[in-house]
């Protein structure tokens, strides 16, 4: 396929809003593209040129795209700059300057993208004159059309607006007219987050029920847990259940390959650099060849021989003077799931069993250590091990089903979390996504910022809806932090995928990627927030109304950033209605 066909593609895509369609012109595109291309195309579509895992970046700024494409067009780079300024998109500059300019060639997908990335692999002294030359060549090469796709690329900025689900829709859509096929795909996809994979896998079977299996080295999306709010409604729902402490760290995904360790944490990006003590315990203590663990890391004193709490733990999350800070604040795994073994998938084994071959495979030592766990069958037992828990700092309990299997990148019953109320009647914190904010008024004009907008993902809709605007409780250092994050993320409009009230429109709108854990007094009806929010027409037709008031947060305050949370990992309007459910039943 020409990247000229793919960038009509792309047009399309970006001139619609509606998921439906969405779906259907990427099912034509799946269809179009043949079984070698597909999975580039994948690829190219997520902005990327290799599954979102692989921390493959182009690494490249915004001047030096304009370097670029001044490079390749043969054009003066204050030009570019000038045209760059009145559009606000490096693309559509691109566009702009190169539409007068005849173009020889017509590179196909394959060309671009093998050239995107040896882009994006450049690297050492002079990489960046090697980027720009190889960027510049392809800018010369291509349409002008296919130009303003292909400079968004590195720029992380092709946001066509569809998420990895519309894709699975898509392939389903394409296989049979539908998205019936959709569950099947997803499986697939939890357990081998490669969209580029699953596409060329669906492209090449004829049956639909091929089998993905977890591969060490390459993360397996995570399982997660539901919320119950007592031992009895937990006992009433799962029966006899494994009891374990909740620790209150950071999840870990621990791939051992022989003497290669790597880790990856719960967004899969991969973090074996940061914790060199943990890939030392598996190496040491894990008495398999080949394993993919889980558990919590969490901090602990040494002296003392005390957890640490999360504020302490977090600061080993970093970029630099690494070994240092291990030293300083060394960490514990406390391992609860094994998912593979040595040619042995256990995803679909049950609780128990995998639980057992935990214990067989890893070796006492100071690193690694198996969680807790006691099988309980009556309520009383379970609130006695919760009191104990909370008592000794910890945030609550998690219960696993005994025979439930590893439900990989789903939340559902088969863990359940029960963590200590707070006086507030919402008991559970709600992890939020940053959608935009307003410039400051008063004494915070200083940091251009006074306010910020945080929503949920709406997984029907698959857009984020608003729930609170938040002005008040942030220290200085918070609200410096978030415009600090914020500044890199700006979106010239509203995102396609927000879903705001126009009273509620932000000065600044960001790119969905600042996940925040807000604690609230409870959920309250509010018409501006769009979270749930139904519309409809007035009597007479003539007009649209809020038939049912959204949900909102009533006193929102910051708990953290979660920097281990992917926006589509933040809560959703789902988990949301549930909690409103649950906090009407107190
Ligand atoms: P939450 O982030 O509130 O949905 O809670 C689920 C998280 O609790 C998991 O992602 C883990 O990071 C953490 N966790 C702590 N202890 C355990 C445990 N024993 N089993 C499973 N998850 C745990």
């Amino acid at each position: 396929m020409t990247f000229k066909r793919l960038a009509e593609y792309f047009h399309k895509l970006e001139n619609t809003t509606l998921r439906n369609q969405m779906t259907e012109i990427l099912a034509e595109l799946f269809k179009e593209a043949p079984q070698n291309e597909i999975g580039k195309i994948v690829y190219l579509l997520q902005g990327r040129v290799a599954p979102l895992y692989e921390a493959v970046e182009f690494g490249l700024a915004d001047k030096m795209i304009i370097r670029a494409i001044a490079d390749g067009l043969k054009v003066d780079s204050q030009k570019v700059t000038r045209v760059f300024k009145e559009s606000g998109d490096l693309g559509k500059t691109a566009e702009k300057l190169k539409a007068n300019v005849k173009t020889k060639h017509n590179l196909n997908v394959l060309q671009v993208f093998g050239t995107l990335h040896k882009t994006a692999l450049a690297g050492g002294e002079g990489s960046q004159d090697v980027k720009i030359k190889l960027l510049g060549s392809l800018i010369r090469d291509l349409d002008s059309l296919s130009v303003r796709y292909l400079v968004r690329i590195p720029v992380a900025k092709l946001r066509l607006g569809f998420s990895d689900m519309t894709i699975l829709d898509a392939l389903s859509w394409m296989k049979a007219g539908s998205k019936k096929l959709r569950p099947q795909f997803e499986k697939a996809y939890n357990v081998r987050p490669d969209l580029g994979l699953i596409a060329e896998t669906v492209k090449r079977h004829k049956e639909n029920n091929f089998n993905i299996e977890p591969r060490v080295g390459i993360p397996i999306l995570m399982a997660r847990a539901e919320r119950m709010g007592s031992g009895e409604e937990i006992i009433d729902k799962i029966g006899r259940c494994a009891v374990e402490p909740k620790y209150d760290g950071f999840r870990l995904q621990g791939h051992k390959m022989g003497n290669k360790v790597e880790l990856f944490s719960r967004n899969l990006e991969n973090v074996t650099h940061m914790y060199p003590d943990i890939v030392q315990g598996i190496k040491k203590q894990v008495k398999t060849k080949e394993a993919i663990i889980e558990g919590e890391a969490v901090a602990y004193n040494p002296q003392t021989g005390e957890y640490l709490p999360f504020q302490e733990t977090v600061q080993r999350k970093r970029k630099y003077n690494i070994e240092a800070k291990a030293k300083e604040i060394p960490l514990k795994l406390f391992a609860f799931e094994l998912l593979y073994q040595t040619g042995k998938n256990l995803i679909m084994s049950e609780y128990v069993e995998r639980r057992k071959q935990l214990e067989k495979i890893v070796a006492r030592g100071e690193v690694i250590l198996i969680a807790q766990e006691e099988v309980i069958d009556t309520p009383k037992r379970l609130e006695a091990i919760f009191l104990d828990t909370v008592s000794r700092g910890l945030e609550g309990v998690m219960a696993k089903k005994l025979d439930g299997i590893y439900r990989a990148g789903s939340r559902d019953f088969n863990w359940i979390k029960y963590k200590r109320s707070y006086a507030g009647k919402l008991d559970d914190t709600v992890d939020a996504v940053v959608m935009g904010y307003d410039f400051g008024q008063g004494k915070r004009t200083a940091f251009g910022i006074g306010d910020f907008l945080i929503g949920v993902f709406d997984e029907k809709l698959e857009k984020y809806v608003s729930i609170a605007k938040i002005g008040t409780g942030l220290t200085d250092e918070e609200w410096k932090e978030i415009k600090i994050r914020s500044e890199k993320l700006k979106a010239p409009e509203k995102p396609k995928n927000y879903e705001v009230d126009k009273i509620m429109g932000c000065d600044v709108w960001i790119t969905p990627k600042i996940v925040v854990e807000i604690r609230a007094d409870e959920i309250t009806r509010s018409p501006v927030h769009t979270a749930g929010r139904i519309m409809g027409p007035t009597k007479t037709g003539s007009a649209i109304e809020v038939k049912e008031a959204g949900l909102a947060l009533r006193f929102p305050r910051l708990e953290r950033f979660r920097d281990d949370k992917n926006p589509t990992d933040a809560t959703t309007l789902g988990e949301l209605k549930k909690m409103l459910h649950r906090q009407m039943k107190k």
